[in-house]
């Protein structure tokens, strides 16, 4: 019984929707950018391309000349979210899905047989069959066994695409030994220096540090317990996480880079924060917008507010703060929703005309979640309605249910 943890990451996840999407692109080098630009970069790379050495962030003129004849396709978030729940509803009829870490990535808290490392295996057979099933065959995944989520995260990045990787309490930590550091969670270019100038350079060695020598490279004691006990299998509870912010931004085309303009998309964008906001079920206490203007230093204007979750009152809040911007040409702007406070803690507003737009915003959400983003909309939208397309982010899967263009 040492398998508590099974996680599953898909393997080149845009490029394989893509593909089993459209049929033409299977078995051919594909990259999916997020916009048709030379400038651009590649945020996903179909096998036969990385096999010609295209990856994620590759440069778009540079995968052409590693794999000429490469297809580029534009990207389809609202078709890799759609899938995205396709998938997280396959894994889930076979296994409670615990947490959903990104798009592409889930893991699931096992227990009783499905343990043991023989059950764990069958489990994770079982989850690859549904998923060709429901899913489809060009959508595959790497599934890793461990005793905890971070190793099972580890298997799951051994062996691609279509890996099934199991790491054994009792193999640790020879099994972790001809990993990069770079190959653990939470080991970026920054950590890996850190590392590397206490003179740890290999996993053998990081294995071989006390929770105390631990507790000093990583600046806290709390961190150094946590990865001397995950380095040897153990299952310790996540430290408690809360949302804090809700934020949207956007880098500003070429024809929109002046101040209306880019008012006008701050406006959509704050729209599109506050339906995320009642979605989540919060309440915020701050508002901040900021820009990026070309040759001038960057720009930004915060606002308390008393706790607030409707679209007007917010989108009149940004209006204001944006007139107070000095005049220039944004590159990129974004709104930040902070202070958040969870419906269940929020006071109801004393004042009847706040508690009336409350009211309004949740029943324009029900209206466009029945028929359709954008059956209603606040007019000063109007014009941009169309400007703020959906980015995925990898860490943070937009919900299908809320209203988006
Ligand atoms: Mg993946």
């Amino acid at each position: 019984m040492s398998v508590n943890y099974l996680y599953v990451d898909m393997n080149s996840y845009f490029a394989s929707a893509e593909q089993q999407l459209r049929p033409k692109l299977r078995g051919q080098p594909v990259a999916v950018v997020p916009v048709r630009a030379e400038t651009t970069c590649c945020i996903a790379a179909s096998y036969e391309a990385k096999q010609r050495g295209v990856k994620t962030g590759t440069a778009v003129h540079e995968a052409r000349r590693l794999c000429p004849g490469i297809l580029l396709v534009e990207a389809r978030p609202h078709e890799y979210i759609r899938m995205h729940h396709r998938i997280l509803r396959a894994v889930d009829s076979c296994v409670p899905v615990q947490a959903v870490l990104s798009i592409d990535e889930m893991v699931c808290r096992l227990a009783g047989a499905d343990q043991s490392v023989k059950g764990a295996v069958r489990l994770a057979e079982q989850i690859k069959a549904v998923l060709r099933r429901e899913v489809g065959p060009y959508v595959r995944c790497s599934i890793g066994l461990g005793p905890n989520r971070m190793l099972a995260k580890v298997a799951a990045d051994m062996q691609k695409p279509d890996g099934l990787t199991v790491i054994r309490v009792a193999e640790l930590p020879e099994r972790l030994h001809a990993l990069a550091l770079r190959d653990f969670p939470g080991v970026g270019p920054r950590m890996e220096q850190r590392l590397l100038g206490w003179g740890v350079t290999t996993v053998k060695r990081l294995c071989e540090l006390s929770a105390a020598e631990l507790a000093r490279i990583w600046e806290s004691k709390l961190l150094g317990q946590i990865w001397w006990h995950r380095l040897r299998g153990d299952d310790l509870p996540d430290p408690p996480t809360h949302r804090r912010t809700v934020s949207h931004s956007r880098v500003l085309p070429p024809e929109w880079r002046d101040d209306h303009h880019a008012g006008e998309i701050l406006l959509r964008l704050t729209e599109k924060a506050a339906a995320r906001l009642r979605h989540l079920g919060c309440w915020t206490g701050s508002i901040s917008v900021w820009s990026h203007d070309l040759g001038a230093r960057a720009w930004q204007e915060h606002r308390r507010l008393s706790l607030c979750q409707d679209t007007s009152t917010l989108l009149s809040v940004v209006g204001q703060l944006w007139r107070r911007k000095p005049a220039g040409r944004p590159l990129k702007i974004g709104v930040v929703l902070s202070d958040l406070v969870e419906s269940g803690n929020a006071t109801p507003s004393l004042w009847e005309t706040e508690r009336k737009l409350t009211a309004l915003s949740h029943a324009m959400d029900h209206v466009n979640q029945q028929y359709g983003a954008h059956s209603l909309y606040f007019a000063a939208l109007h014009d941009v309605l169309h400007e703020a397309p959906t980015r995925i982010a990898f860490t943070n899967v937009p919900d299908l249910d809320l209203a988006d263009a």
